[in-house]
């Protein structure tokens, strides 16, 4: 439903046959609507109170007027969308849309607290249980995805309203981060712990009743030794009287380490069956992870195969993605004791499909040497890798959106162009006054104006897709290329000047060059708005972006350095968090800085802020790539 222009929510509410409630607090907040927050409201909608309703009411334009979209919201939605047990997350819910930008919510916790106290009892109960969404999205499971030191529970669109998205952020303390960090080196260690008493125990368990089995053999031939020589000595029967008592008590105790033993056994089975993970364990020989010698038998629930397929030989290696083997095995290679390797890649379920896994191991030493054993978990991370693209995926179409009219430009001048041509040409072929010499140098002109009009259109295609290659060495000056292709027009229509500087040529990074392009783009819009908010308060001086190509011994380093207004220190700090924006609505998501934040991150580099009067400095820092993967490029 859609509120008419000017119509009150009140009116709104009476035109579905109800009232607002909590009139005079909803009215209040509502007038005037020109602010970019999004509303929460309560709303009654059906007779005698009976249907209590609350509905997200945010500003949109449509056709260039100010109006508003209420998407009702059932009280158990909105339950969910508030509340996570133990933790208030109403300062934290954005809804999102990439052509209309970022709208925090209001604070309404105590006021939806008042109105739900207010229902009768029977309705607080479906208000406050069951987690029903209005969207057909599972919210059950939280997805999560870590932004640099937030975490954001639940993307997902709004059913109503196809284009938007509802989120909530979390922040995530310095030592939650590190600790959890630590947690799974623990975890893994743990593990690894146990199977290692597992393994020693048993190998002792086998060596001692082997010993057992002998003593009491050479017990036995001694009784017959005695029973056929009556005369034999008393000190030599009690001898063995006693070796035998001791033998018992021997025997006792490890029976009693044995059912300890299998105790232990159990709860590790338990842990490995119900965990949502798989644990494996790998020989190790010379570095290199041979044969597992375990696997859980949650690998049946992830993946779909038996324990026993699942260590059948050259299994994991045969079901990694194509796309992902190199990486793996470059991630898994020089294993070596008391380190941990991970990584993220695809591996193939038995029903064909591929399921995004990380994948963590580490080796344990062991007192033999040469001999090791790899203790490993696999997770399936497909939900945080679909909540993942879709950000990236909607940065991506507000990057494009904030160049279209630059584009629009740009493609206007050769057709234009191409205009005049052609009816010069009709012309003059009408008058019968066809010059070959003097056309063809202007027909050349349209072909070239064509070209670079198709290749600016063919890098936004390829930029818009969503990509599902492999990282690869890339020419890092060939990717700044593409990007500068894509701004430019836009640039240049706000009188910005792109200049690049290359103080290293042939450096190669292991990246997917649209990524690396989404960081680039993202870096020169932001920079250019700053230009030009330095513009809005009557400074003139000519915009420019510096882009500077430059390597050091271990990294690629790009800077992007602007002689906008600078960054205010009390702003810096929190230009990479998630949502965290100074742009009005349609200019600015807030996302930019924390997706490449996170896309630089995951290629193993850093991106840094640096802020001075002359202007903002972002500096990109990515592990150069290794020669062979280079050579293969
Ligand atoms: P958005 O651009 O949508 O606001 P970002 O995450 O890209 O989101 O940027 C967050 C904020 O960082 C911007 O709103 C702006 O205040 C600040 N910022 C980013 N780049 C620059 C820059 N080059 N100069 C000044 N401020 C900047």
């Amino acid at each position: 439903a859609v509120l008419a222009p000017n119509q009150s929510l009140a009116a709104f509410a009476s035109a579905e046959g109800g009232s607002v409630i909590g009139a005079t607090r909803a009215k209040a907040d509502l007038s005037p609507l020109t602010d970019k927050r999004a509303r929460l409201v309560a709303l009654n909608l059906g007779p005698a109170r009976s249907n209590v309703d609350f509905a997200l009411v945010v500003p949109h334009v449509r056709n260039g007027k100010a109006d508003y979209i209420v998407a009702i919201l059932r009280p158990a939605t909105l339950h969910d969308l508030v509340e996570i047990p133990g933790q208030h997350f109403m300062d934290n819910i954005f809804v999102i849309s990439p052509a209309q930008g970022t709208f925090a919510l209001t604070h309404v916790t105590t006021n939806v607290r008042t109105l739900v106290g207010s229902m009768p009892q029977s309705q607080q109960a479906t208000a406050v249980t069951k987690p029903v969404l209005i969207s057909d999205v599972d919210y059950r499971r939280a997805i999560t995805y870590d932004l640099r030191d937030s975490q954001i529970v639940r993307v997902g669109p709004i059913a109503a309203l196809p284009e938007w998205q509802v989120a909530s952020v979390l922040p995530l303390a310095p030592a939650v981060l590190k600790a959890r960090k630590g947690q799974l080196l623990q975890f893994v260690a743990l593990i690894a712990f146990v199977f290692l008493i597992g393994l020693l125990a048993s190998r002792m368990s086998k060596k001692a009743s082997k010993i057992l089995r002998r003593v009491s053999q050479s017990a036995a031939d001694l009784t017959q030794f005695e029973a056929g020589q009556p005369a034999s000595d008393q000190i030599f029967i009690e001898e063995v009287s006693e070796i035998s008592g001791t033998i018992a008590i021997a025997a006792a105790s490890f029976g009693r380490e044995r059912g300890a033993l299998a105790s232990y056994q159990r709860r590790l089975n338990s842990i490995a069956q119900h965990a949502p993970i798989i644990v494996y364990a790998v020989d190790v020989a010379n570095g290199e992870g041979t044969d597992m010698t375990y696997v859980s038998p949650s690998l049946e629930q992830m993946l779909g195969y038996s324990t026993a397929e699942g260590l059948t030989e050259k299994w994991w290696s045969s079901s990694i993605h194509p796309d992902d083997y190199d990486y793996c095995m470059a991630a898994f290679r020089h294993l070596e004791p008391g380190k941990v390797y991970a990584a993220e890649y695809r591996l193939r379920h038995k029903n064909g499909s591929y399921v995004w896994v990380y994948d963590t191991l580490s080796v344990e030493p062991t007192a033999q040497g040469a001999e090791q054993e790899a203790v490993g978990i696999i997770m399936d991370i497909s939900e945080r890798k679909a909540s993942e693209d879709q950000l990236l995926q909607s940065d991506k179409m507000a990057s494009l959106g904030r160049m279209i009219s630059g584009t629009a430009h740009e493609l206007n001048q050769p057709l234009n162009f191409i205009k005049m041509a052609a009816s010069n040409l009709r012309e003059n072929a009408v008058r019968g006054r066809l010059d070959a010499e003097k056309f063809i140098p202007k027909l050349e002109n349209v072909l070239a104006q064509v070209e670079r009009a198709s290749a600016i259109l063919l890098q936004m295609r390829i930029f818009g897709r969503t990509s599902k290659e492999a990282p690869s060495a890339i020419n890092i000056q060939h990717t700044v290329e593409a990007a500068i292709l894509m701004a430019e027009p836009q640039m240049e229509l706000d009188g910005t000047q792109l200049i690049t500087e290359v103080k290293a040529s042939d450096i190669y990074v292991r990246a997917l060059p649209v990524m690396l392009e989404q960081v680039l783009l993202n870096l020169f819009i932001n920079a250019n708005d700053a230009i030009h908010s330095r513009h809005d308060v009557g400074d003139s001086a000519e915009g420019e972006i510096k882009i500077t190509i430059d390597r050091n011994e271990r990294s690629a380093v790009i800077i992007v350095a602007d002689n906008g207004p600078g960054i205010p220190p009390d702003v810096l700090p929190k230009i990479f968090e998630p949502f965290f924006t100074t742009k009005p609505p349609k200019e600015g998501t807030g996302l930019g800085l924390s997706i490449s934040y996170g896309i630089i991150r995951d290629m193993g580099g850093v991106l840094r802020a640096k802020s001075s009067r002359k202007g903002a400095r972002f500096i990109i820092e990515l592990p150069l790539a290794d020669a062979t993967a280079i050579e293969a490029a």
